[in-house]
């Protein structure tokens, strides 16, 4: 085996790393920093540009997760940061209304015709705990329906492990999490129309939650036919459609995954773009549904940092930039990555299933043809996707350390970035044990 941990390289990443995990568990904020599942230490960063980042040993690296996604105009784009530099000389944070708030609701429902009314929240996690909330309250119901591999934030009635049958009860997802949080979820594998029926038959539901374009357990997009069986099945049941669009939100398509599959969801939830790389999320939808939300209603929902000045100027220095124009060149080059990623596996004679939409794209270690579901994703060869990144990381490239995430491609890599990233693969896949 030619690829070794990695760890050679980082010594002061590794040496933050063993203090970190003194007082952080497991030396991270967040799971998928640590790197188990590529099994190396995490990489600590000093400093990104563009779409490149700096580890605090000094190696530079081609960013394919920029940050899980937020940043689509990459690292330190300057009207960004100007916005933030700006907003900050005024004040970082006031408790109370500010005009900055109101442009970005505007922009947003601009931009998302369902989306008439936004409420902003710090986290996407808040932002789908509250939508929850928000349609258990219209609909008097309490079940929800979701589907395995999809992600909605760490609520804990949406932490149900992914069940294979068809319409498996609830089963929590991590220990903390009560049987009588995960009670009222129903999961059912992505893609799957009959499970689909067969859970809206058996069940009325307060909401049915999706991601527009799933990219949480890899990329995995909807097959024909299936989001509209999912609209005409949720007016059926009486259940309000409840689309994730923390990822997708201004990344797939202007107005979203919503505006690229033709959706027009009851309530939206979205985040990282929202925030241009500070923390925001929001949710929102019909003007009738929203004002149930306090003080205009009787649904409670609260924040002390929620519409932060900071945030707010970061997501609309974004929004800004993210025109017509933007979309088709961010479509170009993730179409450009997906097909190097193609052709650098037919190069070193290996099979590697590639799957993307604008701005995300997922490259799965497979023979399979098509990967459709959680399922599909879980049977990719995750050991091997490891020595992957792994090698990738020596070459100076870093891609998402989990085979469940998508690459995010954004408006700061090159066309030079993408061929760079695609010799790296093509040599790391050559070295790979089979
Ligand atoms: C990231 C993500 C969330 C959670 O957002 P946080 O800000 O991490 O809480 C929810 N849904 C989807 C689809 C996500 O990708």
């Amino acid at each position: 085996m030619t690829i070794a941990t990695g760890n050679a390289r980082t010594p002061a990443s590794s040496a933050l790393y063993r203090r970190a995990e003194r007082v952080l568990p497991g030396g991270v904020n967040s799971p998928v920093r640590a790197m188990r599942s590529i099994g190396r230490d995490p990489i600590f960063i000093a400093s990104g540009s563009g779409a490149r980042i700096q580890d605090v040993d000094g190696n530079s690296y081609i960013d394919w997760v920029c940050s899980w996604g937020p940043l689509i105009l990459g690292h330190c784009n300057p009207q960004v940061l100007d916005a933030i530099m700006q907003a900050a000389a005024h004040g970082s944070s006031f408790g109370a209304p500010t005009e900055g708030e109101v442009a970005l609701a505007e922009e947003i429902a601009q931009r998302m015709p369902s989306v008439e009314m936004v409420r902003m929240t710090s986290s996407g996690t808040e932002a789908s705990m509250s939508a929850i909330r928000l349609a258990r309250a219209v609909t008097g119901r309490e079940k929800l329906l979701k589907f395995a591999g999809a992600y909605h934030g760490h609520v804990d009635g949406l932490l149900v492990q992914a069940g294979s049958g068809v319409a498996t009860q609830g089963i929590p997802g991590s220990p903390g999490v009560t049987a009588a949080a995960t009670a009222t979820t129903i999961t059912i594998p992505w893609n799957d129309p009959v499970a689909l029926e067969e859970a809206l038959a058996a069940h009325e539901f307060a909401a049915i939650l999706f991601e527009t374009v799933p990219a949480n357990m890899g990329v995995v997009p909807a097959k024909a036919g299936l989001l509209a069986g999912l609209a005409a099945g949720a007016r059926r049941n009486g259940a309000l459609l409840v689309a994730d669009e923390v990822i997708t939100g201004f990344r797939v398509a202007r107005g979203g995954g919503q505006e690229l599959l033709e959706l027009e969801p009851d309530l939206t939830i979205m985040g990282k773009i929202v925030g241009g790389g500070v923390p925001a999320a929001a949710y929102g939808g019909r003007a009738e549904l929203m004002r149930r939300i306090a003080p205009a209603g009787d649904v409670y929902q609260a924040g002390t940092l929620s519409g932060n000045p900071l945030a707010v100027a970061a997501g609309l220095a974004t929004l800004a930039q993210l025109d017509e124009a933007a979309y088709l060149r961010l479509g170009e080059l993730t179409q450009r990555l997906a097909v190097g990623l193609r052709e650098a596996a037919a190069s070193a004679g290996r099979h590697l299933l590639v799957q993307s939409v604008t701005g995300l794209v997922t490259p799965f270690f497979t023979e399979a043809e098509t990967i459709d579901d959680y399922g599909g994703a879980a049977a990719c060869d995750q050991e091997a996707y490891g020595a992957f990144c792994r090698g990738l990381l020596e070459r100076g490239v870093y891609p998402p350390a989990s085979q469940f995430e998508a690459w995010f491609p954004s408006l700061a890599h090159t066309e030079r970035d993408v061929e760079l990233t695609v010799e790296a693969v093509a040599e790391v896949l050559k070295e790979l044990p089979r």
